[in-house]
Parts: structure tokens; sequence; C-alpha cells
């Protein structure tokens, strides 16, 4: 066979292959709910990070016919073009007011979100502080801003105001962390970290992906949990996760919201979500308002499990959330504890590098709303008996 240029690719391939490290697709059936099918089985669901258990409720899909009929399906432009519709517009709206910020703005993923306001808010002969866990697309929108980075250890501000303090003479600083940590399930100090910000005259983004819908009285996530939000100059949240839907979002000042739609390029340059998509978020959001219950006892549900697994012997970190994560260390351990689990009808990821440092792989339990407690029996009753890989 001739070779073409693109034949490196099966070589790289075989390396992944190799050191246990090749991921692959696997495609479930039917909705994305407590129980997954996949290639005919039943699969008690701990991956999903659908915490609230919306993704499959009928009142979004019904939200979705609903808008179906009057705005159709495509959405035609990106936003600034033609494609910013009445339903984008409401959601935008409702988004502010749940946040309690003067605006918000809709963008097509929490990813493009991050690496769009990050970009926007600092380029070159500026200076970016990054907690050393945050998310893939927080480090890719560093990357592309051009801005200097320093990383900082995890959690540790007296670091970060060590690092602010010999940073010299930039232009405009930008401390960003997640709010909840998306693998060890723990929260930002972001008291701590607003205290630095103010000190050093930094502005402050906080990404809570993972704790919009979860955390706070009102559900609007860590920095409400911690009663720092007037603190907070840019809140980063996604509809993909607690809200069940897809889309990300900032939410902030009018000042902030204006520079984003001109700066921003994944916003600028990206074509709007359906119009039945933000109608279905606006669906869960209210439901996020209305059934406070659902966050009360996804997290009181946690702390029970997180207590049931420390009593088998396993650790869990340093989660306080309804992310838990066993932490069994070496890779191949924790894929071969993770598929122990699937042969009996539980999937829970395993968790390896590079998706965390070498000796640090872990098993991710997502928890759900929709989860019963027959399922935590389940998962527990295996687990007490895969003690063989426990701290590896
Ligand atoms: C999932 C995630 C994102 C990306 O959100 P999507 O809407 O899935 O693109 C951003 N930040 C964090 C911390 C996340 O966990």
């Amino acid at each position: 066979m001739p070779s073409s240029p693109i034949d490196w690719i099966a070589a790289e391939l075989d390396q992944l292959d190799s050191s246990g490290l090749r991921r692959r697709l696997v495609t479930h059936e039917g909705p994305q709910q407590a129980r997954l099918r996949v290639a005919g089985r039943d699969l008690i669901n701990f991956g999903a990070n659908d915490y609230l258990g919306l993704a499959a409720d009928p009142r979004l899909g019904q939200a979705v016919q609903g808008a179906l009929e009057i705005e159709a399906w495509g959405s035609g432009a990106s936003p600034l073009i033609t494609g910013h519709g009445t339903s984008h517009e409401r959601l935008e709206h409702e988004l502010a007011e749940f946040e309690g910020t003067e605006s918000a703005l809709l963008f097509a993923s929490g990813y493009a979100a991050n690496v769009g306001t990050i970009t926007a808010l600092v380029g070159q002969g500026d200076a970016l502080f990054s907690d050393a866990k945050n998310h893939a697309s927080i480090i890719d929108g560093c990357r592309l801003s051009g801005a200097a980075t320093h990383i900082y250890n995890h959690a540790d501000t007296d670091e970060l105001r060590a690092r602010l303090a010999a940073a010299g003479s930039y232009r405009r600083r930008l401390i960003v962390t997640d709010g909840l940590f998306s693998m060890d399930g723990d929260l930002a100090p972001l008291a701590e970290l607003a205290d630095v910000a103010r000190q050093f005259d930094a502005m402050l983004l906080v990404d809570e992906a993972h704790a919009t819908g979860v955390f706070g009285s009102r559900g609007r996530g860590v920095a409400e949990h911690l009663g720092v939000e007037a603190d907070v100059h840019v809140r980063v949240g996604t509809l993909s996760k607690a809200l069940g839907c897809a889309g990300g979002f900032v939410a902030g000042s009018q000042l902030l919201i204006d520079w984003l739609v001109n700066r921003a390029r994944p916003y600028v340059y990206s074509t709007a979500q359906p119009a039945a998509g933000a109608a279905a978020a606006i669906a869960a959001l209210q439901i996020v308002r209305e059934e406070p219950r659902r966050r009360i006892d996804l997290l009181s549900r946690a702390e029970r499990l997180r207590h049931r697994l420390l009593e088998q012997g396993w650790r869990v970190g340093r989660s306080t959330s309804q992310i838990i994560p066993v932490q069994v260390g070496d890779a191949e351990a924790t894929m071969q504890l993770a598929s122990q689990l699937y042969e009996q009808g539980l999937w829970v990821p395993g968790i390896r590098p590079p998706s965390v440092p070498p000796g640090e792989s872990l098993l991710r339990i997502s928890l759900s709303y929709a989860h019963t407690d027959d399922m935590f029996d389940q998962l527990l009753d295996v687990l007490g008996r895969s003690g063989q890989f426990k701290n590896r």
C-alpha cells in the first residue's frame, strides 16, 4: 500500500493501545438517565453529570416541542448575524435573573464560554493565574490568550499570593478557578481567592460548571454557597450538567457582557444553538428554582455515600460534593476495577492520565438525584468485595 503523510496516526494509536491509554466511544441506546442501556444491557449510570436528573425530564422535552412550533429548528447563523432568537434572548434574561447579575450571555458550550471569555479579558502584556487542577477548557483559554500564565498548586492561596507579588508590572491580572473541581469534587477556597484578588487588583473568574444548580441556597453555585458572589467579577456556567441541556454561559455586569459580545471569538464566530435548546434550558432553570429539594437531597445522599465508602476503607480525597473520587492510584488497577464494576452492571468511569497526573488514577462516582438507595447499595456491595484494589 502506498504510504500517506497521515499514516503516522496508526503508530501513535498503537502506542496508546500498548500503554493502555487508548480511549474508545461507547454508544448507549435511549435516554440519558440513571439506568443506561448499552449493548443490550442495563447499567446503573454513575458516569453522567446529570446531577439533578433533568436530562430526560419530560418537561424539557415539552419545552423543546413548544419552541419548535414557533421557532422551528436551526438557528442559521452566529448570534450577531441572524442567530439570536426570542428563546435565546429570554434565556439570557432569565439566567441573569437567576444569577442575580446585570446580564448574561449564551455560548455554544461551557468550553467555548471559558475559551472566549479568558481570551477576551487578557492578552499579551497581561498575567493569568490558574489553579493546577482547572478544567481543560480553562487551560486552553489560557494558552490561546497569549497572556503570561502562572499555574499555582491546587487551592494553594499562599503560593498564588507569592506569585502575584513576584509578578511585576502587567497591564491586567486575571485569577481563574473551577468553583467545584471536576475530578476531586472539592471546592475552591473562594473567600481567600477573593482576598488575594482584592489585594492585587486582579479580576476573578469562577467556573461553576459542576456547581450551577447544585450548590448555594438558590443553586447559583459555590460563590453563593460561600457568600462571595459580589467578589466574583466573571461567572462561567454550563447548561450541560445539572441543567440537563447543552450550551454555556457567562453572567456578570452589563459592561462585561457588552465586551464579550464584541470580543469573545467563540461567541462571534460560532452558530447559536437551536432556539428550542434554549427553551429547554428555560424549563430546566424553572425546575431548579422551584424544586430545591433536588439539590438538597443530592448533597445529603452524597455525604452518606462518602461516609459508607470511608467505612469500607476507600480514600475519597477532599470531596464535599456530588462528585466522589475513589482514589486507586495505579492506572491499570483503576481500569480493572472499572471493568469489574461494569461486569456487575455498574458504569463508573475510570479516570487516568492524561486527565489526572500519573499515579493519581481514580474512579469518578458522579451522583444524580435520579439514583435510588438500591443503586447505592449495589455499588457498595461490589466495591466492598474489591478490596484488592485499595490504595494501589
Ligand atoms: C464540563 C466543563 C466545562 C465545559 O462545559 P460544556 O458545556 O460541557 O462544554 C467547563 N468547565 C468545567 C469545570 C467543566 O467541568
